[in-house]
């Protein structure tokens, strides 16, 4: 079966309906990137970019450190899209400058993601200057982490914008048009997603965070991890929310959470209008596999009904029904 899955590799990704749909690929540090290529993704949805700070004793890598790293996987992936996620820090992800802030009570609910890069501007500033820097050299998005309010990203987008007036003055190239994105995965942007898109090229959805903050439920918490459900009504109806504002305004959205890696979940996802699915590589190919052999005209109807109801036996019902003929 891994054999099977090995030939459809190349294949252009079109539901059977002739729907095009993009599988992007989720990394952590440059080296990911052979695989992402392997299994011949359509981009970079999610660099987490975090990740080339955790590994390091100072956990400081400076500008042209970080440059090289982005550069680097931009020229790998040739023209395609690579998305890079400024750091998300703080929370489960070894919070850096403790020391500078304090121990945070519940680090989940703290200083975290955009919140510290806004309390760290000189960080900040540096992460956008090297990341535009590397834009030059292909196509980079920027994204930005744990989002509540407009108001925070029109902060993130002041940085941005102080950081590309540096690069002019001191005569640096950069893309010009650069799209910039914001993470959807605390619900106040999800509820309030109309007033984001209004700022915004995309929003990518952060299902594992989005599920936590929804459902009061830590990620990591083992004890609590049996009503972890992104299957509960009230993600599913958040989840179609944000797909059906994004897509009503012709911007673009991709799920980067856990969820899209789901093959439980694929269908749903087509159903609710979902194009973009960003993912471990190891997932991309059994992904695939699940949406070359579906029909959005008749996997619709059985969306709509998951979409009607609260009842938990009957949307495990239905998405059972959902994937009767996969294997
Ligand atoms: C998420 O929250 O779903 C996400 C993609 O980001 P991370 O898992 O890195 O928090
Ligand atoms: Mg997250």
């Amino acid at each position: 079966s891994r054999q099977k899955l090995k030939a459809i590799r190349k294949e252009e990704t079109l539901t059977k309906d002739g729907t095009k749909v993009e599988i992007l690929a989720n990394i952590e540090i440059d080296s990911d990137v052979e695989e992402v290529k392997y299994n011949n993704a359509a981009g970079i949805g999610l660099f987490r970019s975090e990740f080339l700070f955790l590994q390091r004793e100072n956990n400081l890598a400076s500008e042209d450190e970080q440059f090289e790293a982005y550069s680097r996987v931009v020229r790998e992936m040739k023209k395609k899209p690579v998305t890079i996620r400024t750091a998300d820090l703080g929370a489960d992800k070894n919070p850096i400058w403790n020391s500078t802030h304090g121990e945070s009570e519940n680090p989940a609910l703290g200083l975290t993601g955009i919140r510290l890069l806004l309390a760290e501007q000189g960080f900040f500033r540096t992460q956008l200057r090297a990341i535009l820097r590397a834009s030059f050299y292909g196509k980079i998005q920027v994204l930005f982490p744990m989002i509540s309010s407009a108001w925070e990203l029109k902060q993130a987008i002041t940085q941005l914008e102080h950081a590309k007036n540096e690069l002019r003055e001191e005569g640096i190239p950069f893309d010009e048009g650069i799209a910039v994105g914001a993470m959807i995965e605390i619900p106040s942007a999800a509820i309030a997603i109309k007033s984001i898109l209004n700022l915004v090229d995309f929003v990518s959805i952060g299902t594992n965070d989005l599920i936590q903050y929804l459902l009061a439920i830590d990620r990591n918490d083992e004890s609590v991890g049996y009503l972890y459900d992104p299957l509960h009504p009230a993600v599913i109806s958040t989840i179609g929310h944000v797909i059906s504002n994004t897509n009503k305004a012709g911007k673009m959205i991709s799920i980067c959470g856990e969820m899209a890696g789901n093959p439980k979940l694929t269908r749903l996802l087509l159903g609710m209008g979902l194009r973009k699915f960003s993912m471990y590589s190891a997932n991309i190919l059994s992904i695939k596999k699940i949406i070359l052999s579906t029909d959005i005209n008749e996997i619709t109807p059985i969306v709509n009904k998951i979409l009607r109801t609260e009842n938990r036996e009957k949307i495990y019902e239905l998405i059972d029904k959902l994937n009767e003929d996969v294997d």
